[in-house]
């Protein structure tokens, strides 16, 4: 298998996942959050926030934990995790959210377009964008139901490993956006695949 791979500060990288394969993602520097979706390979069947709910029973999940399709089928494990925050609840960011929330004008890198440029690279047609697997991202759930986001509790060399169940294509995004990543600039990610 291939070494560590870098995923430069606000891209995206597509790749493909054997069954039994693992996937370990890595937060190089500390504090950067990423953006993760899983689909088959031929693109029928994508991962689902709302099945991960259903059958994990809860909004944060860990080592032990399993990522669910649509179909209800199982797509990833977590096998280690040695951050323990990640959220499934915000979609991925968009250039409407960047010009929305923020006031950008111009284009300006977001998750969107770099999971859908990924996908593709690996012959996934990926409309209409599932909410991801965001990675490393610390959202607390505050009185009321109010969101709060806090900065990536992730330290420099910290990772998540993840075993495939099933073959899957897959595509990271290292996120752009400073909100979620504690307001400093956005840096890189990286990522390895191990055998089963
Ligand atoms: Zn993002």
């Amino acid at each position: 298998m291939s070494g560590q791979q870098t995923i430069a500060a606000g891209t995206g990288v597509g790749l493909r996942l054997k069954r039994g394969e693992q996937l370990r993602v890595i937060d190089p520097e500390g504090g950067q959050s990423g953006d993760l979706l899983a689909f088959s390979l031929d693109g029928s069947e994508r991962f689902s926030n709302g099945r991960t709910f259903d059958y994990d029973g809860k909004i944060y999940v860990s080592t032990g934990d399993v990522l669910w399709s649509n179909l209800s089928n199982p797509m990833l494990t977590i096998i280690c995790d040695e951050v323990g925050r990640h959220d499934m609840l915000y979609a991925a960011c968009t250039l409407e959210m960047y010009r929305i929330q923020y006031g950008v004008t111009g284009y300006h890198a977001n998750c969107h377009d770099n999971l859908c440029t990924a996908l593709r690279s690996v012959g996934v047609e990926p409309h209409p964008l599932p909410t991801p697997f965001n990675f490393f991202m610390n959202v607390e759930v505050a009185a009321g139901g109010r969101l709060v986001f806090a900065p990536p509790p992730s330290r420099a060399g910290d990772s998540i490993v993840l075993r495939a169940e099933m073959d899957l294509a897959i595509a990271l995004s290292a996120c752009p956006a400073s909100t979620c990543n504690g307001g400093k600039t956005p840096g890189p990610l990286a990522y390895e695949m191990m055998g089963g």
